[in-house]
């Protein structure tokens, strides 16, 4: 299957020059999106995940079923302000913007197995403060997995040291 063929792009969005891909119409697709997560998951099950890790929004839309189908633990990595409990917080730069992510202190235990999964990769800026999260945790991140790679913005430049996982790319 092309994922593609159900992936919407939006020029413009949210901002001129950007090429927006738009997931809620594969999402809206019972049997593709199921399918997606399906690949997602023979992608990762060789790994030996603990807890799938996954910054708001879209990224819950993925990890959270990944999660369900793989029978390991879920947990959120959230803007700034929005969890409740006791959190740690780092700054980052998007494609386009920039924001801080936040996780609570308690999320992940010493040497648990993280994989982070989120619908699109471009500068890889959310991930690699994902990463920086989980690891000042104690977590071990044992790969990344995406629906969507935007290859021209090479985010794995920023990934250096973690495995890639994506089910369709654009240049
Ligand atoms: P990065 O931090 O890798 O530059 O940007 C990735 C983050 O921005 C992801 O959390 C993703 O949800 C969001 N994002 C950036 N561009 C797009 C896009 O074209 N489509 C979608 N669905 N999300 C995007």
């Amino acid at each position: 299957m092309d994922f593609k063929d159900y992936i919407r792009v939006i020029p413009d969005f949210p901002q001129e020059g950007i090429s927006f891909k738009d997931i809620t119409t594969l999402m809206q697709n019972g049997p593709v999106y199921q399918q997606s997560i399906n690949e997602l998951k023979k992608m990762v099950e060789h790994l030996q995940i603990d807890v799938i890790a996954g910054p708001e929004a879209r990224g819950f839309v993925v990890g959270a079923p990944l999660a369900y189908a793989l029978g390991v633990a879920f947990v959120p990595i959230r803007k700034a302000g929005k969890l409740p409990y006791k959190t740690i917080q780092a700054d980052y730069a998007l494609e386009y913007g920039q924001d801080s992510l936040a996780m609570h202190a308690d999320a992940i235990t010493e040497g648990q197995n993280v994989l982070i999964a989120d619908d699109l990769l471009a500068t890889g800026g959310t991930i690699a403060t994902s990463i920086h999260l989980i690891r000042q945790l104690g977590g071990n991140v044992v790969g990344t997995a995406f629906m969507i790679e935007l290859q021209d913005l090479n985010g794995r430049a920023k990934l250096p040291d973690v495995d890639v996982f994506t089910l369709t790319q654009y240049p």
